[in-house]
């Protein structure tokens, strides 16, 4: 993907601002925009993935990393009693809007199942 072609590639580049949560070499957490609950945060792996279905298998543990870090976001943000949730979505039927795979933390309210 070319240089600026992607929202999530600029906002780990800090072209774009955010609220970030949490940040290492690889992975980079930050506050959705439109949040959907108290708690609605983006774990993204630094470098571009375009989606789910892109996948590879060395990819495998850049995916583990994204699970672990929500989580452990989820514990500090106070989550880890009442439960959270995490989603990835993939495609139109999904709403997928963002092609740079992200995880999506939410909670902080009652959720709904199955989801709209
Ligand atoms: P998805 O529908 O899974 O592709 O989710 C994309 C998410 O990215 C949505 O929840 C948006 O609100 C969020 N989003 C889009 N642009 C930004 C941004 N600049 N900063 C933070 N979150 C964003
Ligand atoms: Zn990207």
């Amino acid at each position: 993907m070319s240089p600026g072609a992607c929202i999530f590639c600029e906002i780990v580049a800090g072209r774009i601002p955010a609220r970030v949560a949490y940040q290492d070499e690889d992975v980079l957490a930050f506050h959705d925009i439109n949040p959907q609950g108290p708690v609605h945060v983006l774990v993204i792996p630094k470098r571009h993935i375009t989606s789910l279905l892109d996948l590879a298998p060395g990819d495998d543990a850049t995916v583990g990393r994204l699970v672990r870090q929500a989580t452990d976001l989820a514990s500090s943000l106070g989550l880890s009693e009442r439960g959270f949730r995490l989603v990835f979505n993939c495609g139109d039927d999904a709403g997928y809007s963002v092609y740079h795979i992200h995880l999506h933390l939410v909670g902080g309210r009652k959720l709904a199942w199955p989801p709209g």
